[in-house]
Order: structure tokens, then C-alpha cells, then sequence
């Protein structure tokens, strides 16, 4: 492999210290605009986890002892901090994703949603009390931290889907160790600095770049009691088992393939601004990017022309320019990829009506470009129906019928998100009722969830039993305890041999 030394380094932090992470491997990381390489992220081996695992576990036991009210504190001041640093953690993710900078914002801003959450963890933690469950007993329940817990991010939000999981995991009295995307990974050292300054004693957050090698010895270490992860589905198939394999408590939340259906009395105005948004915000990757459109009855003579005159004028640009509608694609690879399946989708007999394949934008030549691009006539047989392409690529789809789009949504393997736009209030309270999807928009083309109701999808969109973040996420990092109590004056003298009942 190449010898990065030259760029700069983006290292680890472990027990509060930016660490370079010498010794280990690297890879290059990248601004999708230009295509130039712009530093080199290093990528831990198992020595390096131990480190990190070390720090963790050293720092749990005096963490997990503070009063939740303190721990609060600090998550406020980390809170403030990243509110101050709001459009610097946007230009770290815009230069290393490429997603516009506006959007990189609203990403930010959704990752404070969370953090406001989890200063809330002293009335989240409170337990249930029961006096007298037996003269002079009382029971109660409380929920402790687990210890060491890991989590494993996606490139797609650098900033965003950490903070889904470590606030709410610290402010519960867990250490905690991130091992975020290598594509975009300078992001993780800014919020670390914040966290460092706001004051988290050394160890309670650790950051560990790298890749599966990184990831391997995670879910391998025994010291780590649980393991979040976000991703794609055959990776996350992947954690969720080898996790569980050892013993640790897994939630790993997949890839999808969002449905919009169209109904035909919709505002098909609004549908349109919907789709736009919904399909090429952020090139399509995002988890929750609309990629199949189902047009019920005539709604598709109606989308289809304006859908096409949409994509086609799209303002697609380098992300730091503040009109940008739409930036790069994250990689090269990521770029030929979808590529490949446009490809597939005109060989399969979909329509291509806008074709994005040959797009690019002068002066940014070596940029990772591709256009907007909509297919019409998809059917549920094609890869491109099927699979998920995580790009800029809209796949209309033509039914006669409510209860055929709906049996189309239910019959596909992914249920992220879905969304129905009509203005008939019965069907979409029957939709709402019956789709089998985790995440339903009703005239809303991405519900995701505020934070406290948690995120998750259904099928192989989610491997796990709890919902990240809200109060799901509060109880995915924590573990219950029930408590029975009586004190002396009150016991009853003697042995006794039966089952206690209540008295
Ligand atoms: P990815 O699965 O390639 O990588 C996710 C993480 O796993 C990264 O940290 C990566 O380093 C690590 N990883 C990759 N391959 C691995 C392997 N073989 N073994 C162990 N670790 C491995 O995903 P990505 O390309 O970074 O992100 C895009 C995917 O994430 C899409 O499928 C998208 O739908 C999904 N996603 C899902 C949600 C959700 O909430 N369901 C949210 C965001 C993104």
C-alpha cells in the first residue's frame, strides 16, 4: 500500500488524547468534489482496540458512580459546544462525504436532538418503586450501565448516527468506544475535542478508526458488553450474530429500500417536491432516501413529466457552494457502482428517462459525479427494484391499485421507512396500520423519528429487538435490576421453607 506520510494524519483518541495511531495501516481519504486525496486515516489492528477497550473499562467504574444529574451537566456542556461548532462539523462533513453544506447543518442539527435527549437521563433512568409488596418489604427497579460499549457508524452520517448512539449510552453511565466510517473520518476527532473540553473524564469516549480488522476485535473482546452498529444489511447481519456469538448485546441496523406511493388524489405538486428532495437529497444516501416511487391509477402521467423536468435542472454542484441541491458521490467506487446498476436497470428494460451517467461539472472534472437519474417502468423483478443502489436514482413503479402498491411494499426484504401521500384519511390510516415497515410518513416523505421515539426499520432493515436512540436506546444501554428490601425491625423471626407470597 501506498505510504500516506505526507498528508495529514487522522489518528485515534484514546483515554482524552488525539492519538496518530503509528504503526498502523492507513487509508486515504478524499474530498468528493475535487476527487484529491486530503489526509490519511489510520486504520487500527486488534493492539490498538486493547488500548482503547483499556481506557473504557478503567473509566467505567467511577463514571457509572456519578449521579446521573452530573452526568447531565456535562452532556450540557457538550451540548453548547456543539452548537457553537455547528457549521465546523458541517464543512468537516461536506469535505470528506461531499453532501451539501446545508444539509450537513441539518445534519448536525438532528445529532443535537439527541444530545438534548440525553441530558434528560436523570428522568429517563428513574426506576419503578412498589412499597409494601409484603408487610415491611418493599421491591423496586432500577437500571444500571452495561460497562465498555462500541459503536460501529456508516459513512453516510458521520455526525448524525454517532450521536444516535454515544449520548444517550455516556449520559446512562457507560464508557464508550466509536469506530466511525474510514471514508469520512475527521469528523469523530472534532466532536472528541468537544467532549474532552466539555469536560468527560479521559476514557468515557474513545474513538478507534479503522476497518474490519478494528471491527473483529470489537466483537471479539470481552470487555465489550455491547455493540451498536449501522450499516449495510450483509454487514450488519454480519456483527449482529458474530456479536451475539460473544455474548454481547447487539443492535444493527441494516440498509433499505424506501417506498413513496403516490395515490392518485394527492397534491401531486407536493409529491414532486417530496420525491426531489426525498430521492436526490444527499445523492440518495441516506437511509432513509426515497429510491422507489409507486404510482397508483393515472398519478404517473401526472409525476413522471414533472419528475423528469425536476431531475433534469437539478443544481448539482460542489457541496460548499450555498445553492447546491445535490454534491458528489462519496467515492469512485461508490460512484461506478451505481453506475453498474443503471446499467442493469437499462439492460433488465426499465425506462431511463433522465440518465445521470455522463454527467459532471467543469472545473471539478476529477470529482466523483453523477447525475440525477429516473427510471419509469420498473418492475419487481429487476436488481434494480430489488436491491439497494444508495445513489441518486429514482425507480418508478405502475400499479392499478391501493392494496397492490401496498402488498408490493410489504413483499420487499427492507422496511426502513415508507410514505403514502393522499388526501383520503381513511387509506392512510389503514396504511399506517398495515404497512410493514418501522417507519411511516404520512404526506412526510422521511419520517425519521424524533429523538425520543427512536429510530428503526422492520424486517432485514433492523437485526436486533430495540430501536436506536429515545427511550428504546436508553434501555438497549442499560440493564434492570429489581431490588427487595426489609429491614430488621420488621423481619419476621424463623426460617421459612415456602415460596414468599405476599402477607
Ligand atoms: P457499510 O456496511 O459498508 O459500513 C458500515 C460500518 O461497518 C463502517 O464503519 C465500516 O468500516 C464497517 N464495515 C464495513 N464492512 C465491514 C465488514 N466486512 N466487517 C466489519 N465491519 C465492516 O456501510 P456504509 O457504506 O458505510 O453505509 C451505507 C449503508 O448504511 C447503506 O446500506 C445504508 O442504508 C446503511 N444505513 C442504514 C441506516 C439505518 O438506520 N438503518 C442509517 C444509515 C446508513
Amino acid at each position: 500500500m501506498k505510504d500516506h506520510t505526507d498528508i495529514p494524519q487522522i489518528g485515534h483518541y484514546i483515554g482524552g488524547q488525539i492519538t496518530p495511531g503509528t504503526g498502523d495501516r492507513t487509508q486515504p481519504v478524499t474530498n468528493p468534489a475535487t476527487g484529491r486525496i486530503t489526509g490519511a486515516v489510520a486504520l487500527a489492528d486488534a493492539s490498538t482496540v486493547d488500548r482503547a477497550v483499556a481506557a473504557a473499562k478503567a473509566a467505567f467504574p467511577a463514571w457509572a458512580d456519578m449521579p446521573p444529574i452530573r452526568r447531565a451537566r456535562l452532556m450540557n456542556a457538550f451540548l453548547a459546544l456543539v452548537r457553537e461548532n455547528k457549521d465546523a462539523l458541517a464543512h468537516a462533513i461536506t469535505a470528506e462525504h461531499g453532501k451539501v453544506f446545508t444539509d450537513a447543518q441539518g445534519e448536525v442539527e438532528r445529532g443535537i436532538d439527541i444530545i438534548e435527549f440525553a441530558c434528560g437521563i436523570p428522568q429517563l433512568l428513574k426506576g419503578d418503586y412498589t412499597d409494601q409488596v409484603s408487610t415491611g418489604i418493599d421491591n423496586w427497579t432500577l437500571r444500571q450501565p452495561l460497562g465498555v460499549v462500541a459503536g460501529i457508524t456508516p459513512f453516510n452520517f458521520p455526525v448524525m448516527v454517532p450521536m444516535w448512539m454515544f449520548p444517550v449510552a455516556i449520559a446512562a453511565g457507560n464508557t464508550f468506544i466509536l469506530k466511525p466510517s474510514p471514508t469520512d473520518p475527521s469528523a469523530s476527532l472534532l466532536y472528541a475535542e468537544l467532549m474532552r473540553k466539555a469536560g468527560f473524564p479521559d476514557g468515557v469516549f474513545n474513538v478507534v478508526q479503522g476497518d474490519k480488522v478494528a471491527v473483529d476485535a470489537l466483537l471479539e473482546h470481552p470487555d465489550v458488553k455491547a455493540v451498536s452498529f449501522v450499516g449495510s444489511t450483509p454487514v450488519a447481519n454480519h456483527i449482529y450474530e458474530t456479536g451475539a456469538r460473544h455474548g454481547k448485546r447487539m443492535q444493527a441496523l441494516g440498509g433499505a429500500k424506501n417506498h413513496l406511493m403516490v395515490m392518485p388524489d394527492a397534491d401531486m405538486d407536493k409529491a414532486v417536491d417530496a420525491l426531489i428532495g426525498a430521492g436526490y437529497g444527499s445523492a440518495g444516501e441516506r437511509c432513509m432516501a426515497i429510491s422507489a416511487v409507486v404510482m397508483v391509477g393515472d398519478a404517473a402521467d401526472r409525476l413522471i413529466p414533472a419528475l423528469k423536468a425536476r431531475a433534469e435542472t437539478l443544481k448539482i454542484r460542489n457541496g460548499v457552494e450555498l445553492d447546491a441541491e445535490m454534491g458528489p458521490i462519496v467515492t469512485a467506487a461508490a460512484r461506478d457502482r451505481i453506475a453498474g446498476y443503471i446499467d442493469a436497470g437499462v439492460a433488465e428494460g426499465a425506462e431511463l428517462v433522465v440518465d445521470g451517467r455522463s454527467f459532471t461539472v467543469p472545473g471539478h472534472e476529477d470529482g466523483f459525479w453523477l447525475g440525477a437519474t429516473l427510471f419509469d417502468h420498473v418492475t419487481p423483478d429487476m436488481k434494480i427494484y430489488r436491491e439497494e443502489i444508495f445513489g441518486p436514482v429514482l425507480s418508478c413503479l405502475r400499479v392499478d391499485t391501493f392494496a397492490e402498491g401496498l402488498k408490493l411494499i410489504n413483499d420487499h426484504e427492507f422496511g426502513n421507512g415508507v410514505s403514502l401521500f393522499t388526501r383520503d384519511g381513511h387509506l392512510a390510516r389503514e396504511f399506517g396500520r398495515q404497512v410493514q415497515v418501522g417507519m411511516v410518513g404520512i404526506n412526510v416523505p422521511i419520517p425519521v423519528p424524533m429523538a425520543w421515539h427512536g429510530f428503526g426499520g422492520w424486517k432485514r432493515s433492523l437485526f436486533g429487538d430495540m430501536h436506536a436512540y429515545g427511550e428504546e436506546g436508553v434501555r438497549f444501554y442499560t440493564k434492570q435490576k429489581s431490588i427487595m428490601q426489609r429491614w430488621p425491625e420488621s423481619i419476621v423471626e424463623g426460617a421459612e421453607f415456602t415460596m414468599p407470597v405476599s402477607k
